[in-house]
């Protein structure tokens, strides 16, 4: 073990500007709050963040696919059985399609079960006149807009926990309780195949794996993985008392884990090199991601890998790239070549949705699905041409047959949108535009 890691100071961010933090009324709430925090269990094992970073060590040699996905926004209310089981099968569906279409294993990692704080681009919202603070997320503050909903509450973190903790608590269960078993590959289906084309597509191959698992049986091969999956959780690690409060020393190894979810990241807005964020992750030896938009030069991910890994260690940092459908082809090229030059291992992910948000007439904020899909595509195409690896994609979806993202095989247009938002805070695909998206980057991995 290096003197890198085996000391740490988990309070080093507080001297660090530290962006997008609530502003809160009352530091004596948020003590009461962190302290609350500080003396509940672990929601995730440290030994499960490092079989994570064993997977995505996979991932940055080439060996394997991340499908990270999940809402822009958790909200408490939507910690209920049915909107987790319908997002859970929506990843279970497009992990099958990409696990036997591109013949690749991939690691499932939910946008799930503590992504409840947001970074905004305004810190107040107008409407009608009438200005009030920004909705930052469950964790902080509520959605309705009235100056009692969008009071910052530091309480809310606590129940942030408890929501995560019964959102993990379902997934846990039915990622290894026979829901996910392969042979149910057909039963996530069964409401979605008719009058969907996703869903017939989907149908056709899970009976093709339902010949290969038949076949297999046949010869009496019938291995534990057919059985349950491995599910990790992950959100933008953004509210730094949240986290911090969250972070435990593992008796193991003696360092610093954040128990609050497998993998956390650093969103766009607060990657800055010296500020809190970069100084707290840092710190801790979970597996870590950084977004990338494309105003970051090829000198910042190397200053963001020596910050962030520099013991090199692999499968510790994904870069997640969102650069817009429009700049990825020039934009990532630079990085990617950059990084490689330098040897040091990190995994790619391509983050198609936050590059690609535009608002409709009806002031919607969406996203095209053809967007979506050609940022995916020019990521492919960077990586085929560099020699490196398309390691996965990032995405903002949810299992609910919503229409906020127009296109798709459904054709959802821009008077469409009102039928069915419900988004917190991004536009979501639909359960058939992922599914169709997880057919075309299966082809897009193939070629
Ligand atoms: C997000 O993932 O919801 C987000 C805000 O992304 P970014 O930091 O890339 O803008
Ligand atoms: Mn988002």
């Amino acid at each position: 073990m290096s003197t890198e890691q085996s000391t740490f100071d988990l309070d080093s961010w507080r001297t660090r500007p530290a962006l997008q933090q609530p502003q809160w009324d009352d530091p004596e709430e948020v003590r009461s709050a962190t302290a609350e925090l500080a003396g509940l269990p672990p929601l995730v094992f440290a030994g499960e963040c490092d079989q994570l970073k064993e997977r995505l060590a996979a991932v940055a040699r080439g060996e394997a696919f991340v499908l990270q996905g999940g809402d822009c926004a958790e909200t408490f209310s939507g910690a209920s059985a049915d909107a987790v089981r319908n997002k859970l099968k929506t990843l279970l569906q497009m992990a099958v399609v990409l696990t036997y279409a591109a013949s690749v294993p991939v690691v499932k990692i939910g946008r799930m079960g503590g992504q409840f704080a947001k970074p905004r681009s305004k810190p107040t919202e107008t409407r009608d006149g009438v200005a009030l603070p920004a909705y930052r997320g469950d964790a902080v503050n509520g959605l309705e807009f009235t100056p009692q909903a969008r009071r910052n509450d530091p309480s809310r973190l606590v129940r942030a926990y408890h929501c995560s903790a019964v959102t993990l608590n379902l997934c846990r269960a039915f990622t290894t309780g026979g829901y996910a078993d392969l042979r149910q590959a057909h039963a996530w289906n069964q409401d979605f195949v008719a009058g969907s084309p996703a869903g017939q597509r989907y149908e056709r191959l899970a009976g093709e794996i339902d010949r290969a698992l038949s076949f297999m049986a046949a010869c009496k091969i019938d291995p534990e993985e057919f059985h349950g999956v491995e599910f990790y959780s992950s959100h933008e690690a953004l509210i730094l008392e949240y986290e911090r409060a969250l972070t435990r020393i593992d008796a193991r190894t003696g360092l610093p884990y954040d128990v609050s979810a497998h993998m956390v990241w650093i969103g766009e807005r607060t990657r800055d090199l010296d500020g809190a964020h970069v100084e707290f992750l840092r710190q801790i030896r979970n597996p870590i991601g950084v977004k990338l938009g494309p105003t970051t030069s090829p000198d910042d991910a190397l200053a963001l890998i020596d910050r962030l890994n520099p013991d090199r260690e692999p499968g510790r940092l994904t870069f997640i790239t969102r650069m817009g459908a429009g700049r990825i082809r020039d934009g990532l090229p630079p990085l990617v070549e950059k990084v490689s030059q330098s040897g040091a291992p990190v995994a790619w992910v391509c983050d198609p949705m936050h590059g690609n948000t535009f608002e409709a007439p009806s002031g919607h904020k969406t996203r095209r699905f053809d967007d979506v899909l050609d940022e995916v595509a020019g990521f492919f195409e960077v990586h085929r041409a560099l020699g490196t690896h398309p390691g996965g994609i990032h995405i903002e979806f949810t299992g609910d047959d919503v229409t906020e993202c127009v296109g798709g095989g459904h054709e959802i247009v821009e008077d469409d949108l009102h039928q069915r938002y419900e988004t917190a805070c991004d536009p979501r695909l639909n359960r058939s535009q992922s599914l169709d998206l997880a057919f075309m980057v299966a082809e897009m991995y193939r070629e």
